[in-house]
């Protein structure tokens, strides 16, 4: 059977609830429709942020806010302009869902239930008069003249004046040879967002310890992360730690995950400075065993540990502590190093990056340079962020861009 529906929405997540709105509320008599997979839609949204949604980051400067985006800064950045977290909460606020933000710039509704979100997104979408069919896997996408022809799972064939694929992660879509075929360029699909397994985890008596203010380095080539560490049962975890998973996504997966973690358990101290602390630990507390620990912002668990992987028994004072012993100190604490072999998703936010290349989509209309009439929204793109909220908000702004340019470019039409 074929289907003439002219304005299709593949993919009932975020970015394809939020293409689909759009649309509809410029041009209300459009004849749109959102195709998904699976028998739920919206379902990353349900368990994300641990069932409280973190939709979006409470910062407001779309310069600053694209720096939190590894693949995708540049291009982000534009489009912050036209719809960035200041726009999504006002948005959201509209429809009855109020926001909080916590300490770390997160925002959340302020039921603490992703529930809210999707009740506000569906709601919405239904008093906009958009269908959405469930169960329809789309198999293969075609150039028809100036249309589109879809296949879909059950061998029904759906054609449409402008498509937008809002499909998350593409490796998962089954839409990437359809999608090569095209002519469009992807990168390979690989996790973001992960932490580190440890070979020999030298620290595992410690798992369940966070230490505040820490800093990553990847090795060879990885960029610095500062933030709280977490130590697991399998290694090392927590927002720096994955962060720099993020950061070093691509150079991680050529390496199979095996490489050189470099940790500074003291934030940004440098070695001249921790030395001379030292010094003045033996000046001023000479009779003090170094079992106390003397760093505050070091759990003390972690301190007796340092001091027993380099050997210094712990009734040793500050001032018998040799030389050698000082430069181990000052080795492990602020260049801590260790194997890392294979990672771990993180549950509570795992996102791919990967996906469609950003240079051949125009951002100011999230269309597809080589089909006009293509349009492309949210994972599906070669962009991801950090955690925090990051990814909803390019989710909410490509779907943004992508439904007014679809709505925009065509004429008012009906759907009769
Ligand atoms: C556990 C978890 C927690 C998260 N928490 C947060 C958070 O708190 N904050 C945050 O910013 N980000 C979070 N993320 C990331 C965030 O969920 C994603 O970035 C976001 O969902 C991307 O939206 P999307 O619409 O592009 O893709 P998706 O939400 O993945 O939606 C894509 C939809 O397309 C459908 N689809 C795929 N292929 C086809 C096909 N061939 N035919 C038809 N339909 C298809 C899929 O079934 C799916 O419903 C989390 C992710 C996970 C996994």
């Amino acid at each position: 059977m074929e289907d003439e529906g002219k304005t299709l929405v593949i993919g009932g997540g975020a970015a394809g609830y939020f293409t689909a709105i759009t649309a509809a509320e410029i041009n209300p008599s459009a004849d749109i429709r959102i195709v998904e997979a699976g028998k739920k839609i919206l379902r990353k949204v349900k368990i994300s942020g641990g069932g409280r949604c973190n939709l979006t980051h409470h910062c407001f400067d779309p310069k600053e806010l694209s720096l939190r985006y590894p693949r995708g800064p540049r291009e982000l950045r534009g489009a912050f302009h036209h719809w960035q977290p200041l726009d999504t909460i006002k948005w959201f606020e509209q429809r009855g869902v109020e926001t909080k933000t916590e300490d770390d710039g997160r925002m959340f509704p302020k039921s603490n239930s992703s529930q809210t979100v999707i009740d506000c997104l569906t709601e919405t979408a239904r008093k906009a008069g958009i269908k959405t069919l469930r169960e329809n896997r789309l198999l293969n996408i075609e150039k028809l003249h100036d249309k589109w022809k879809l296949t879909l799972a059950g061998g029904e064939t759906l054609i449409a004046n402008r498509v937008c694929l809002a499909l998350g992660s593409l490796k998962s879509s089954g839409l990437e040879e359809s999608l090569s075929k095209l002519g469009h360029k992807i990168h390979p699909s690989m996790p973001s967002l992960f932490s580190f397994n440890l070979k020999a985890h030298p620290l595992r008596d410690l798992a369940g310890i966070s230490v505040q203010n820490a800093t990553v380095l990847n090795h060879p080539l990885g960029k610095k992360q500062n933030g709280p560490i977490l130590i697991t049962h399998r290694g090392l975890s927590g927002p720096a730690v994955l962060r720099a998973s993020a950061w070093d996504a691509e150079n991680l997966a050529k390496l199979n995950y095996r490489f050189e973690t470099e940790i500074n358990w003291l934030g940004q101290m440098k070695p001249e400075d921790l030395k001379n602390q030292l010094n003045d630990f033996r000046k001023k507390i000479p009779t003090q065993r170094t079992s106390q620990n003397p760093f505050p912002e070091l759990p003390k668990r972690l301190w007796i540990k340092i001091l027993d992987l380099i050997s210094i028994p712990l009734e040793t004072t500050w001032a018998h502590l040799s030389k050698q012993h000082s430069r181990n100190l000052v080795g492990n604490l602020l260049s801590f190093r260790a194997q890392v072999d294979g990672k771990t998703t993180n549950k509570d936010e795992f996102v791919t990056c990967g996906g469609i290349c950003l240079k051949e989509v125009d951002f100011k209309t999230m269309e597809s340079k080589i089909h006009p009439g293509l349009f492309f929204a949210g994972e599906c793109l070669n962009l991801d962020g950090i955690t925090g909220g990051f990814n909803f908000q390019a989710a909410w702004t490509t779907g943004r861009i992508a439904g007014q340019s679809m709505a925009k470019s065509y004429p008012i039409e009906t759907s009769s």
